[in-house]
């Protein structure tokens, strides 16, 4: 596993707005060897550490989230945006930086046996990962590990959720 999996990410500038340099994934994903080892790696980091469950963000964090799920042999449960979910739901509000967000799991989703790895493809200020930490959490299910293919270290999340008792693995930052 050699593959230089920063070089299959794009930045793309001006997006969703001015001023805005995106890390687009689309191009890691679309290398077979680039998320294959994406996903192998994140799970790598996690063997080992009991967990019962991978947790995705929508809509990116699915696409690892499944991944890292299959590899370390369980199941996956989706963070989803607010009215997605047909089952009953539980619900946790986050801020943006204009206005308010909410995210949703199945209440059955994950209970107090479960200990849960949360992934996404990116942590910026950490407000998205944060909230589904305390979401998770709310269940009573044990969460104590999240893995991110980017971390923006300047911007500060890894930083915030370590503060809530949670380990950050990054592949690149
Ligand atoms: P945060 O809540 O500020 O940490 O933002 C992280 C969330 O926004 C994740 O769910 C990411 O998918 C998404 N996100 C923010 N910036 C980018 C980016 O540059 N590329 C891909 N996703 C991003």
């Amino acid at each position: 596993m050699f593959t230089d999996l920063k070089a299959l990410v794009r930045s793309i500038p001006d997006y969703p707005k001015p001023g805005i340099i995106f890390r687009d994934i689309t191009s890691l994903i679309e290398d077979s060897a680039g998320f294959s080892e994406s996903c192998e790696r994140l799970a790598a980091a996690h063997r080992g550490k009991d967990i019962t469950k991978v947790a995705g963000i929508e809509a990116r964090g699915f696409i690892f989230g499944a991944g890292v799920a299959i590899a370390l042999g369980v199941g996956f449960v989706p963070v989803r945006k607010a009215g997605k979910l047909p089952g009953e739901t539980i619900g946790q509000n986050y801020a943006l930086e204009y206005g308010v967000d909410t995210i949703e799991i199945h209440a059955d989703a994950v209970d107090g046996d479960d200990n849960v790895l949360l992934i996404d493809d990116l942590i910026a200020t950490g407000g998205t990962a944060i909230a589904a930490v305390s979401l998770l959490r709310r269940t009573g299910a044990k969460v104590e590990h999240t893995g991110f293919v980017i971390d923006l270290p300047d911007i500060g999340g890894a930083e915030k959720l370590r503060a809530h008792g949670v380990a950050v693995e990054a592949l690149m930052t």
